[in-house]
């Protein structure tokens, strides 16, 4: 966003009050993120709420979200009149998961999970019904049914190496949870935990979606293929986005 563009946001969240955009102006000159103090972001076209100390969803995270529809509509496609189920794990403010919901027919019933309870009060306003938004750490956090029949598994876990986060901006460093975004020394941490269970959730013909940083994409492409998945990544340069899709060996879609 330009910074005209953000003067027009920021006016108009302030609905002509002059003490209201007193505040949003003192508080995003602080440093403060946009998106939380509009209490919105624009996700591949939807307004995702978000609320203060959540992740912001990015836009390098479309690529993640398009990927994970392209794979939610394949799965209707090959079955006939079964729900397909959808998890988006490490749901931040459940863009992912409104995104798959939004633009998934109908038949998609869509799961969003995470770690932090105000990521999850977040996300259960982007995520309907709200009790499919459920709190834990990773697949603790999901109901036992859905164990074998994930279809779609999106997952935009916290890979910033402990050492690196120090360099991001401040909106992200001073203002998002740094729950959200360290995955330990070498930034994998989260994934290893993510890919190693997965295959006890993923449904025969389940899809795993993770994003990474293009730097570290062949070593989460490794992690899949160890944990007997094959992986395939995915690039978007205009965006800076790269994920890696895993599927199951008997997957011949996609
Ligand atoms: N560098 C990533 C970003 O800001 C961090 C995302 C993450 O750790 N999931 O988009």
């Amino acid at each position: 966003v330009f910074a005209e563009e953000e003067a027009q946001l920021l006016l108009g969240a302030a609905a002509g009050s002059a003490e209201e955009l007193e505040r949003l102006v003192v508080a995003r000159v602080g440093g403060m993120p946009l998106e939380p103090l509009l209490g919105w972001a624009e996700f591949c076209g939807l307004r995702i709420v978000v609320e203060p100390g959540v992740f912001v969803p990015r836009r390098r995270t479309e690529l993640l979200a398009e990927c994970a529809l392209e794979a939610v509509r394949s799965s209707v496609h090959a079955t006939a009149g079964d729900a397909v189920a959808a998890v988006d794990l490490c749901c931040g403010t459940g863009a992912v998961g409104a995104v798959l919901q939004a633009r998934g027919g109908g038949r998609v019933e869509v799961h969003a999970a995470d770690l932090d309870a105000a990521a999850v009060a977040n996300a259960r306003r982007n995520i309907r019904p709200p009790e499919n938004v459920h709190e834990g750490d990773l697949y603790d956090a999901l109901p036992e049914r859905l164990r074998g029949r994930v279809d779609v598994l999106a997952v935009n876990a916290p890979y910033v190496p402990t050492a690196a986060i120090a360099t991001m901006p401040p909106e992200a460093r001073d203002h998002e949870a740094a729950m959200a975004l360290d995955g330990g020394d070498d930034g994998l941490d989260i994934q290893r935990r993510v890919v190693a269970g997965a295959s006890g959730w993923l449904s025969p013909r389940g899809v795993l979606l993770i994003e990474t940083s293009e730097e570290q994409s062949p070593l989460t492409a490794a992690l899949l293929r160890e944990a007997g998945l094959l992986p395939e990544i995915r690039r978007d340069d205009d965006r800076d986005a790269t994920i890696v899709i895993g599927r199951t060996g008997t997957t011949q879609f996609l």
